[in-house]
Parts: C-alpha cells; structure tokens; sequence
C-alpha cells in the first residue's frame, strides 16, 4: 500500500511542536519523502532548542508508524550550526523504528574532541571514504571498481553510497529493488557483485535525495551505517558527497573512518579541490591512503593510442608534493563508461582485462595500508 506525503503531513498536523503550533506549522520540516511504505524527513531545530524536540521527534515517528502502510519511518532531529559557532551541532540524532538513537553508539569522550562523534561500527573492521574536490571526475565509479577489486583480493567488502545528493549506485550496479527490513527492523543491504551495497537511491527517488538540506545528510548517512545489517566486512567503501564543505566535514568527523581516497582528474583545476579535500581528511585526523588519478589519459577504442588530453601525471607530481601515496591511474576509456553506466561494473564484467588489473592494483595499495585494522579484527 503507497503512503503518501500528504497522509504523512495529516498525521504530523496532530503533534503538539514547543512553539505552540503544530509541527507542520512550526516551520522546522524538511521536504517529506515517501516511497513504498518508508517514509523520511527531518525536524530541523536550532541546537540549543534540541532537547525540547527529542519528544516531538518521538511522538512525530509515532504518528507516521500508526499510518497503515507505513513498513518503515527514519526521523531525524537534526540541529545546524549557527554562523561562527566554530564547533559542530551539540545534537544530531538519528532513530530508525525499533534501533536504538544513535548517540547510545558512542563511547563518552569529550565533546570538544571533533572526534567525538565516532564510535566503531560492529563487524566493520575498517571504514574508508572515497571522495573528491567536486562531482564529475568518477568517484562512484571508482568507489564501486575498488570495492570489486578488494573483494577479487579475498576481503569481504560493503559499499555505502552517502552521495546523498545525487546517488548512482543503483545506476552504476543496476540495482532496483528495495531493502528489507530484519527482525530488528534494520535495513538488509542488496547483495550483489558479491559486495553488501546500500545507498539512499534504493529508498528514495533520485530527485527526492537532490533537495535534503545539510543535516538531514547527515543523518541518514548515520542510519545508512549504523542501521543497517552489514554482517561481518573487512572493508566498508563510503562513496562520499562530492566536494568539501560543510556536509563532508561534518561525515568525516562523525564516521569512523579508517583512511580516505581521493580521486582527482589530471586538470588543474580538480587538483585544487583534490587538495582541498586532503586538507579536510587531515583536520580530522583521517589517514589520507592516497590520490588516483581518473580519467589520466585517453586511450582509442580503435588503435589503443594513449594520449594526454588533460596532461597526464598531474595527480601523481601532486600526490609526492603533499607527501601521500600515489594509488594508480586510470584511463578515459568507453569500456569503463558503458560498464559503468550499464550497471556492470568493469571489474566484474572483465574480470581478466587491464582496468580490472588496474583496480585491483589500487586495491591492494588500500588493504596494505589497512592491514592493521583488518588483523586486528
Ligand atoms: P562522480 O561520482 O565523480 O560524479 P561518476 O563515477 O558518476 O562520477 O562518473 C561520471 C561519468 O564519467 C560517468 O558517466 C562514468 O561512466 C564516467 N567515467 C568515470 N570514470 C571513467 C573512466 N575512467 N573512463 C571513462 N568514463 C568514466
């Protein structure tokens, strides 16, 4: 049975908000996504109001869960930082029906720590991020044809898409169908590739994910993690937002991340935000593992004549400037493009051919980094 957003705001017109008016007329909600019986929104106060509305947040999940058809209602309480408060958000919890808040996850430590926010996750013996300066240069494709090349090298790997703005996972594996939900009522990820892959793309419409304001980002990247039945990974991919603002800050404080990858196209430009993104991983103290350069040459269909369209080497004579490993570089080819944009990956559809070698070289220049925690575990 479909819900939809109008149901869902004739249920929240019956919750009481602290400004005296119902909450749908206190002006905190962001837009109402409902897609086959799951429904997401956030409540959007300011930080210091945040405790008054944890009740409202409940009583607000409460009334979504009592309309029929509703299987499934992420409600996140989120609070923005004001201009200038220099510190994140004191307040930003997350609840899935039945799963425990999120902040019951993390260990006491102190809350000036911008650490203070992570906790391991349980069964993930290392979380990597994939990012870049900006969209475009292939950090999808290049998170998803990692993760396949360390599954090629034995680990059991996970791919979270927290590319909220914009998720192409589903098209990039050709996943359509939607989570289930397990006993606990947490969020089973799709097995395919071998690979435990969840993004918001498969919960909500691609449009829906485009307009979710900053904090909301964050929060159902927290659920994305943390409720949700990764099983037992060596490895978890987290293909990051493009850029590195505020939402990118803010995720790599609060997820517990093992090491970050940049990609980088070879122009300038990109390698500017590529720094960028270096300097962010390294003000929250995340390993940086190291930069690939995508898209690094051209290599013809037709002949197999490689030619330096963007002045190839770029990404590399910068990776030993900034003094962090330099991963591989991979070519503008149509094979990596038509696999990607088909759904079958290149590293699974060509599993003997050079990208699928590439990948699984930068792979193993990851899990070397990486061998300690995945010892560990
Ligand atoms: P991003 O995640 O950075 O926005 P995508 O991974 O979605 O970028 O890639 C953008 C486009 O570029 C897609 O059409 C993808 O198929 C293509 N692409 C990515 N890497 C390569 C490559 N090495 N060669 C050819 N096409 C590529």
């Amino acid at each position: 049975m479909s819900v939809t957003q109008q149901q869902v705001l004739d249920a929240l017109a019956g919750v009481a908000s602290p400004r005296g008016v119902a909450l749908t007329r206190a002006d905190v909600l962001s837009p109402i996504a409902a897609t086959d019986g799951k429904v997401f929104f956030s409540i959007n106060v300011d930080a210091a109001e945040a405790r008054a509305w944890e009740s409202v947040r409940a009583q607000a999940e409460a009334a979504v869960r009592a309309i029929p058809g509703v299987t499934a209602a992420m409600i996140a309480l989120t609070a923005e930082r004001k201009a200038g408060s220099g510190s994140p958000p004191p307040h930003r919890h997350a609840h899935a029906p039945g799963v425990a808040p999120v902040a019951s996850h993390k260990p006491p430590q102190s809350p000036a720590s911008p650490m203070a926010k992570q906790a391991e996750i349980p069964g993930i013996s290392a979380v990597i991020a994939v990012a870049s300066g900006k969209g475009g240069v292939g950090k999808s494709t290049t998170a998803l044809n990692l993760a396949l090349g360390l599954r090629d090298l034995g680990l059991r790997v996970g791919l979270l898409d927290a590319d909220i703005y914009g998720p192409s996972v589903p098209r990039l594996t050709g996943i359509r169908e939607k989570p289930q939900l397990n006993d606990d009522r947490k969020m089973i990820p799709i097995r395919r590739f071998g690979l435990a892959i969840m993004s918001i793309g498969f919960l909500v419409e691609e449009d829906t994910a485009m307009i979710w304001r900053g904090p909301m980002v964050m929060s159902a990247i927290t659920q994305m993690l943390r409720d949700v039945e990764w099983g037992t990974l060596d490895i978890l991919v987290v293909d990051m937002p493009p850029g590195t603002g505020d939402a990118q800050l803010t995720l790599a404080q609060n997820v517990p991340l093992k090491g970050a990858v940049i990609i980088s196209t070879p122009q300038d430009l990109s390698l500017i935000d590529a720094r960028r993104g270096l300097a962010m991983f390294r003000k929250v103290n995340v390993p940086v593992l190291g930069i690939v350069e995508n898209m690094s040459y051209f290599q013809c269909p037709h002949c197999g004549t490689k030619s330096d369209i963007f002045g190839h080497g770029g990404a590399r004579h910068e990776a030993e400037k900034l003094g962090v490993p330099f991963l591989g570089e991979i070519p503008l080819h149509m094979s990596i493009r038509v696999t990607s944009d088909s759904g079958t990956p290149v590293v699974d559809s060509e599993p003997d051919g050079v990208y699928a070698a590439i990948y699984r070289a930068i792979g193993e220049k990851v899990r070397d980094q990486l061998q300690g925690a995945i010892a560990a575990a």
